[in-house]
């Protein structure tokens, strides 16, 4: 097992965010749906170190990382991907994959062993191989502005491949992403859980996104009221009354 929370407990003041969850996520990928509001970002959000957790426990592949600062749970593989922000959009394609591995990578003492030359023109090699998996490689030299959001969604998972990741944990990744696009993104993510890389996803797009995942929980109210193997899910009463009921 890679991630597995227990008992996880969020509060927002005297609201109960989160309510004792426990999930696990194996070398797969597994999804996280649930009516509006109902806690799945602030689960990742505590999983990943943005938010203190009130109680419970994280574990990432047995080793306690609960409350650890977002960068020391990073250091142990796990990578939450963020929209690209303004700063990021005025920068080509291959600085917003050289930059992630400036943010996160390897320490500086590691950086000093070699020169700085041989770092970047390794840094370079790697960015063209991951942005040539990505199938975005002629793009490389354009603005991230330009690109259009399917696109920049591949270009964040390219930063995270730029790290040393175990664990990818992605927030709505097809949101706004024509079907197309997003079926390609979901393939990619498919074949790179295939080299070993784990996802957990959040994504209310059900029709495009369950015949790729291998397991899935349901959040309502802070807690996980299902969970299961893909479409199956979606015939449990319970998980089509908490849908129906925040449709009405
Ligand atoms: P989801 O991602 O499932 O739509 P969220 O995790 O964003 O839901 O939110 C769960 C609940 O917690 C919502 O009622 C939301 O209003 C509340 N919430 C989320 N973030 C905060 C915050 N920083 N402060 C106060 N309440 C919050
Ligand atoms: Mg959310």
């Amino acid at each position: 097992m890679k991630l597995a929370t227990q008992n996880l407990t969020k509060y927002f003041g005297e609201f109960k965010a989160l309510n004792e969850v426990s999930i696990e996520v194996k070398s797969c990928i597994t999804l996280i749906i649930g009516p509006n509001g109902s806690g799945k970002s602030t689960l990742i959000n505590t999983v990943t170190g943005f938010l203190r957790a009130d109680g419970g426990k994280v574990f990432f592949e047995d080793k306690e990382i609960t409350n650890l600062p977002p960068h020391e749970i990073f250091k142990n593989g796990i990578v939450r991907t963020f929209q690209t922000s303004q700063p990021l959009l005025k920068l080509t394609v291959l600085e917003n994959l050289l930059i992630a591995e400036a943010n996160y990578g390897e320490s500086i003492i590691q950086s000093f062993k070699r020169s700085w030359l041989m770092k970047e023109e390794m840094l370079v090699k790697r960015a063209f191989s991951i942005l040539e998996f990505l199938g975005i490689e002629h793009m490389w030299n354009e603005r991230a502005m330009n690109l259009s959001g399917g696109q920049l969604r591949l270009v964040e998972i390219g930063r995270a491949l730029m790290c040393q990741t175990k664990l990818i944990i992605m927030d709505e990744p097809i949101a706004g992403v024509a079907p197309d696009l997003s079926h390609a993104i979901l393939k990619k993510i498919k074949e790179l859980s295939g080299m070993g890389i784990s996802f957990l996803i959040v994504e209310h797009r059900l029709d495009i996104v369950l015949e790729y995942i291998d397991w899935v929980y349901v959040m309502a109210e802070g807690r996980i009221i299902a969970e299961g193997r893909g479409k199956e899910i979606l015939e449990n009463p319970q998980v089509v009354e908490v849908y129906l009921g925040a449709q009405g």
